[in-house]
């Protein structure tokens, strides 16, 4: 599609106010988002006895010993930034007003990876990596909130 072809506005999004994309739901990860909209971070564990390592993002089966039951767990929403990057033309155009902001791997304390935005003024960013951070949730949409992060007092 060239940058000149109109794009179909879904109900409730203003013309020049594109919407951000949106999570595919199914049945393995419907359970990460409805919780994103109360707030609450969850991730999945393995149940199985000599693993019990959490998983992220949601799977069918565990990555670490290929068991297949997985429970529902709420996470500390506690990490530390592993990498991070300035993102000054993002690659969608509905994040181009909220440029620049930080984009960013943390490793929460539960040890699983997730990649992020962190609240912080992109400006004034040197190092961010081993910096402690905390989950906030935002609005995706009017009907889908996601976690970012922000620099916590630990
Ligand atoms: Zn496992």
């Amino acid at each position: 599609m060239s940058s000149t072809q109109a794009v179909a506005q879904p109900a409730g999004q203003p013309a020049g106010n594109p919407a951000k994309p949106a999570p595919r739901l199914s049945a393995i990860n419907r359970p990460f988002w409805q919780a994103c909209n109360d707030e609450r971070l969850m991730l999945q564990r393995c149940a199985a006895p000599q693993c019990r390592r959490f998983v992220f993002y949601p799977r069918a089966c565990c990555p670490h010993c290929g068991g297949g039951a997985l429970t529902w767990e709420q996470a500390s929403g506690a990490g530390t930034v592993t990498t991070f990057t300035v993102v000054h033309r993002p690659h969608h155009e509905s994040f181009y007003a909220e440029a620049p902001f930080v984009f960013a791997a943390v490793t929460l304390d539960e040890g699983v990876l997730i990649y992020t935005r962190i609240e912080c003024d992109p400006e004034a960013v040197d190092d961010l990596i081993g910096t402690p951070v905390e989950v906030v949730f935002r609005a995706l949409s009017p009907t889908q909130k996601a976690p970012y992060f922000r620099p916590a007092a630990r």
